[in-house]
């Protein structure tokens, strides 16, 4: 469910009429609807209702600083994957305490760094990562609270660009090498162990590789207790899917189904439960507008031309994507449906949003609005072609405020620098 309606036969983000919108900033733009994003995170807390937890929002989904200072008043925990998220979690008023520092390739510095500014956990995915943030701690004379994350090997039936749980993909230990790591962390004197983290993939639409996955986890967590670790906390990733067909047959599970299967798993283990949703969080909090700049019809298909395109929204590119595109007036019941391509104007075939996409009847200078594009959108956009990155706007209730401005390609420029030999 989200707050992007149709009223009186336009299309309204909350109580705000989307052309109003694109009249003041222009087009293309992301739009976010707060009542959108606060209904979704208040099902994660009300499915985790009673139990020990923190839901830790995963920034990399839509990192915009007043999403996060939405979240954050809402007393949200924060999973960061960089420097930069570490930074932007703090400057919109996360403590560190609610931060969780994951990924891959944390560097010296960017343990230094939270360290110093104070962190949850680090989510340690190597024994190298794992030693170095021992080194690190200690040089600071300081304790890195650490859960390592586990691959757990499972399925997880998703796009194979964002799958993570399989030996063959780049993430965690293995389950089955556990048990000896965590004998290793026991005996780092700048590392202290709390938990077992893991996460196995993205837009998950099926609970089943969750509850294989979370099994595995909970055995261990005994496991590690027999063995003598203090196990506090499990930290259970992200990954839960959206619906991104409104229409569709076969939606995924909703948070409070998900929350209800977490505390079934792991529920008796007395653990503190961190969840890192990201896209259940954003993904339908978030449209995004383009105009249509050109029809053009072709020898073998007609093409519907957008003035946004492939690094505005990059998901159909890079993962096939499917999002549902719209026309922002509301089109007359039972009007003639026409299949267009849908386009950008980047110079790349694969500036292509959509194929032989029935649409009804839409003209040059008509507004189309994306949905679902609220995670992985806006922070996954590039200023590729010169095309400057697209402002982002906030809706609460009748109010509505630009949370990121259109560069000007004045400022675009001068980001270069010509050296003086040139
Ligand atoms: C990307 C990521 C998430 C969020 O995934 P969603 O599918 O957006 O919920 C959570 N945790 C980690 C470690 C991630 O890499």
């Amino acid at each position: 469910m989200d707050h992007f309606l149709y009223r009186n036969g336009v299309l309204h983000a909350e109580d705000v009429p989307v052309p109003e919108i694109a009249v003041a900033v222009g087009t293309p733009f992301y739009l976010y609807s707060t009542a959108t994003l606060l209904r979704h995170y208040r099902l994660f807390e009300e499915g985790l209702a009673g139990t020990d937890h923190l839901i830790c929002y995963a920034v990399k989904a839509l990192s915009n600083q007043a999403i996060l200072a939405t979240l954050a008043a809402e007393g949200a925990g924060m999973d960061v994957v960089s420097e930069g998220e570490y930074r932007r979690a703090l400057a919109a008023g996360v403590p560190g305490e609610r931060v969780v520092f994951s990924g891959v390739g944390k560097t010296r510095g960017e343990m230094r760094v939270a360290l110093a500014g104070g962190i949850r956990q680090f989510n340690v995915e190597s024994e190298p990562e794992m030693r170095a943030l021992d080194e690190v701690a200690r040089s600071m004379g300081l304790v890195a609270p650490v859960a390592i994350r586990v691959n757990p090997d499972v399925d997880a039936r998703t796009h194979e660009k964002i799958a993570t749980g399989r030996k063959e993909n780049k993430f965690g230990i293995p389950i089955s090498r556990a048990r000896e790591v965590y004998a290793e962390a026991a005996r780092l004197k700048g590392l202290k162990v709390v938990g077992i983290d893991v996460h196995i993939g993205s837009q998950l639409t099926d609970l089943a590789p969750f509850e294989e996955a979370y099994t595995k986890v909970a055995e261990l967590a005994r496991q590690l207790r027999a063995d003598g670790h203090e196990i506090s906390r499990l930290d259970l990733g992200g990954g839960l899917g959206i619906p991104y067909e409104s229409q569709s047959n076969a939606p995924p599970p909703l948070p409070t189904d998900y929350c209800a299967m977490v505390r079934r798993v792991v529920g008796d283990l007395g653990c503190e439960i961190e969840i890192e949703p990201g896209r259940l969080i954003a993904g339908n909090a978030g449209i995004m507008v383009a105009q249509v700049v050109w029809l053009k019809h072709g020898e073998d298909r007609d093409f519907l031309i957008l003035d946004a395109g492939m690094n505005d929204l990059i998901r159909p590119a890079m993962y096939g994507a499917w999002h549902e595109i719209v026309p922002v007036i509301e089109p007359a019941p039972g009007a003639e449906l026409h299949p267009f391509d849908i386009v950008g104007p980047v110079c790349e075939t694969g500036d292509t949003f959509a194929r032989n996409r029935p649409m009804p009847p839409v003209a040059a200078g008509d507004l189309v609005a994306f949905r679902s594009a609220g995670a992985y959108g806006a922070v996954m956009a590039s200023e590729y072609n010169t095309r400057p990155l697209i402002p982002e706007v906030l809706v609460r209730g009748d109010q509505f405020a630009v949370i990121r401005a259109r560069p000007t390609f004045d400022e675009i420029i001068g980001r270069d620098t010509i050296p003086e030999w040139l």
